[in-house]
């Protein structure tokens, strides 16, 4: 199935990648809603948290420890960060193509639709 961060995986379009390896990519999201505001995706095409599989576990924790790292060095670790992931209508999710929200950089509202 197609959507576009398979395109950016695939290098059909560009994107402004900060991170790869062989499981996932990280690169800068288009409409920045924080200072930092960067999209980590699996390569496996996932469409969703709700389409996840217990096959999917390795590629999932991967993806948390690459959080960690990706947020260390984008210097928003001390002070703080939110990860998101949308998952279907209600949220917003307009890529179904699995990805986590990495947002930091300013001080950020609770409940999230508070902004
Ligand atoms: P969601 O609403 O959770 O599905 O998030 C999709 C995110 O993808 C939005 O924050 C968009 O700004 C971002 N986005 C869409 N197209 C691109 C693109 N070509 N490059 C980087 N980010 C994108």
């Amino acid at each position: 199935m197609s959507n576009i961060f398979a395109d950016i995986i695939d290098r059909k379009i560009p994107a402004d990648i900060v991170y790869e390896d062989e499981l996932c990519l990280a690169f800068k999201d288009v409409n920045p809603q924080a200072p930092v505001h960067i999209l980590l995706v699996p390569k496996k095409e996932i469409v969703s948290i709700a389409t996840v599989e217990p096959e999917d576990k390795e590629v999932l924790g991967h993806l948390l420890v690459k959080a960690r790292e990706i947020a260390e060095q984008a210097g928003v670790t001390e002070g703080g960060y939110r990860l998101v992931i949308n998952t279907n209508a209600d949220s917003g999710q307009s890529v179904f193509h699995l990805h986590i929200h990495i947002l930091g950089g300013k001080r950020m509202g609770w409940p999230p639709w508070a902004n």
